[in-house]
């Protein structure tokens, strides 16, 4: 059984802003909680959707459009229900880092979590039993973080045994948020993420990348905005949904193969940026070691082929640190 207690009533109608109260005792507060900031907004029957940010805490594009959302946004507005959660670890979010420094739990592995464990772990647990069981669609918004940056781009996750319908209702609405790149996942590698536990549940699952590098990009903040506007108005929550220039993209991940990680300490210089088209064997950088300037760089190749969709950020690498990775389009 949990231990969150919200101090919302997540079925009232109306608007409220609260928080869900995950238990926290520590030396400085016996009886300590730690307030998961929640919205919930209600207008009768409608569709039921769940938008979260900060599940990783240093990814904040996502954190600024619900924040500002949650201001802004009135019961009158919409139909249906909405449950707005803008700093999913707050933990991680207030000390702007990826994962939680309370108990170095990372959110997006830890489904389904436990309602006994560390505070990710108890967040995990309450997500999946408590929250993903009351929606129809969830938009967890992701932003690369410290360690990387991304091509922007929209997902979709699926199960392999979801019907077609849930596939095609999927792959219909990650298409529609003007998001100029989809990637769709039907064959996960991370599991234990928020994804995961929307398939178990049953949930459309969108989310995405939307910058990265620990900053706040203006397009990705854009993006973000456009992609929930777009996902209230087409699931009739909210809102007209204007006709796309285009259809996005569609690419999909290249398994490990895809991967490129950095083979010893050192510096990484890239030889390539973000959209390239790569090939096996291409250069995808080099390690130099300016601490040992007569040692001569080791080169690293791309393992596969397609457009690289996301580099490491900081310059400095330690072994096993990925440098990039690849995605193809599916007509490739
Ligand atoms: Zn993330």
């Amino acid at each position: 059984m949990t231990q969150i207690n919200p101090t919302v009533d997540l079925d009232r109608e109306g608007k409220q802003i609260g928080a869900l109260h995950v238990p926290h005792s520590v030396t400085r507060s016996a009886y300590g909680v730690l307030p998961i900031p929640v919205g919930v907004i209600r207008n009768g029957p409608g569709p039921q959707v769940l938008l979260s940010a900060g599940n990783h805490g240093d990814e904040y594009e996502g954190q600024v459009v619900l924040t500002r959302l949650l201001q802004t946004l009135q019961p009158e507005q919409i139909r249906g229900g909405l449950i707005i959660i803008p700093a999913l670890n707050l933990p991680a979010a207030l000390a702007a880092t990826r994962v939680s420094p309370l108990d170095d739990g990372n959110l997006n592995r830890v489904f389904p979590g436990d309602p006994d464990g560390g505070p990710t772990w108890k967040i995990a647990d309450y997500v999946e039993r408590h929250l993903l069981p009351r929606v129809d669609v969830v938009f967890d918004i992701h932003g690369g973080g410290a360690s990387l940056d991304y091509r922007p781009h929209a997902s979709t996750h699926f199960g392999r045994d979801a019907s077609p319908e849930h596939k095609r209702r999927s792959l219909e609405l990650v298409s529609l948020l003007g998001v100029p790149h989809v990637m769709v996942f039907e064959n996960r590698i991370n599991k234990g993420g928020l994804p995961d536990a929307a398939i178990r549940q049953g949930v459309i699952s969108l989310g995405g990348e939307y910058g990265g590098m620990g900053s706040v990009s203006t397009s990705g903040v854009q993006m973000v905005q456009q992609a929930v506007d777009r996902l209230l108005a087409a699931l009739g929550v909210r809102g007209a949904l204007p006709d796309l220039p285009e259809p996005p993209q569609v690419l999909h991940i290249l398994g490990p193969d895809a991967y490129v990680y950095a083979p010893e300490p050192g510096v990484f210089a890239p030889d390539t940026a973000l959209g390239d088209e790569v090939h096996t064997g291409d250069l995808c950088g080099e390690v130099l070691f300016p601490e040992q300037p007569a040692r001569e760089p080791v080169p690293i190749a791309f393992r596969g082929s397609g457009t690289v969709v996301c580099k490491r950020h900081p310059g400095r690498v330690a072994a096993g640190d990925c440098l990039a990775h690849l995605a193809a389009s599916v007509h490739d």
